[in-house]
């Protein structure tokens, strides 16, 4: 049983204001005034949410109003009666229940762009078409060709000996023809650039002289380094780059009612863009693949790793996030190509 309380009582008929006794007991609120007795059932009580200021009124299943004056006594008696204020009037009384849900919507936002927006681009990206999907590939080499590469400076021969060798693997690896279209074209990477390879949306392999020259005892690795670029290609990765950053960019640009320079930011993002972990992990794998498909000696690719590890410690020109030399070889990626199979 709970302490009692002096409260006011209106029968709802009158104006008249009846001074009771309350107290709780048994599941019933019971009312004790000088002409007669009530009792309620606690959970029929239309009870007050609790405001910083103000009396206190609860609503009797009678159409009765009790009503308290003194907020801070009714208070102390309800909580002493073990009855808990509603989750949400509670939360609001409170800071800390404040703090957490601007947390909740913080979280909420963020799981927005952090993950929400790259699935949806990720789909967004299967779905491009393959022409448009060419045209951002040329745009994006005309950018390079413009800012970075210049025209390969090998024979003939020797490139197309490198696309035969090429096209043969992945018809090894892949002989339902199950691999993407792809074009390989080879330019020179220059100071900035070096030896290196990069895929464009569309399939368009780029491999530079120079890094022909630095596997040039090496064939398998060079192989190895294209099929890593097909892979790419094979899980659209550059594509969901420019996809994920584009989705974020739309949004901030129906936020800032502006989306114009999108289309023709997407070669200088992509050029500028850095693959993901994973995105790296999947490409290996599509090399491994083809390695070991077409009968290739993986282990090879060590010599790459090492050969652009000693390149990128003695120098400090600045390199194309998406080309090859400038993903990590960290020793998960060398025990990847490091086991024999
Ligand atoms: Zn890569």
């Amino acid at each position: 049983m709970s302490d009692r309380l002096a409260l006011q009582w209106f029968d709802g008929q009158t104006a008249a204001a009846h001074p009771v006794v309350a107290w709780l007991a048994d599941g019933q609120l019971h009312l004790q005034g000088e002409s007669a007795s009530r009792s309620y059932a606690t959970a029929a009580v239309v009870w007050p949410e609790r405001q910083r200021h103000g009396q206190r009124q609860a609503l009797l299943p009678d159409g009765s109003v009790l009503v308290a004056t003194d907020a801070q006594a009714w208070d102390a008696w309800r909580a002493a009666a073990g009855h808990q204020d509603s989750t949400v009037v509670r939360a609001q009384q409170s800071w800390r229940g404040v703090l957490v849900a601007l947390a909740l919507l913080c979280g909420l936002l963020f799981g927005t762009w952090r993950w929400a927006l790259p699935w949806a681009a990720d789909h967004a990206a299967t779905w491009v078409p393959a022409d448009v999907q060419q045209t951002l590939g040329e745009a994006t080499l005309d950018e390079l060709d413009a800012r970075w590469l210049t025209p390969s400076q090998l024979p003939e021969a020797q490139t197309e000996a490198i696309r035969t060798r090429f096209a043969a693997s992945v018809a090894r690896a892949w002989p339902d023809g199950s691999a993407p279209p792809w074009h390989l074209v080879f330019r020179q990477g220059g100071k900035r650039v070096g030896p290196n390879a990069f895929a464009l949306p569309g399939g368009t392999l780029v491999l530079t002289d120079e890094l022909v020259a630095l596997l040039a005892d090496a064939p398998d690795a060079l192989q190895g380094v294209l099929a890593h670029e097909l892979g790419h290609v094979h899980h659209a990765h550059g594509l969901r780059l420019v996809a994920r950053a584009s989705a974020a960019a739309a949004v901030a640009g129906l936020v800032f009612g502006d989306a114009t320079w999108l289309l023709s930011a997407a070669p200088v993002l992509l050029v500028q863009a850095d693959y993901s972990r994973d995105f790296e992990r999947e490409a290996d794998a599509y090399a491994l693949t083809l390695l070991h498909g077409a009968g290739l000696d993986a282990t090879q690719m060590a010599l790459f790793f090492d050969r652009i590890a000693a390149r990128r410690a003695s120098e400090d020109e600045p390199e194309l996030p998406i080309a090859i030399s400038s993903h990590p070889s960290d020793a998960e990626r060398r025990a990847r190509f490091g086991q024999v199979h």
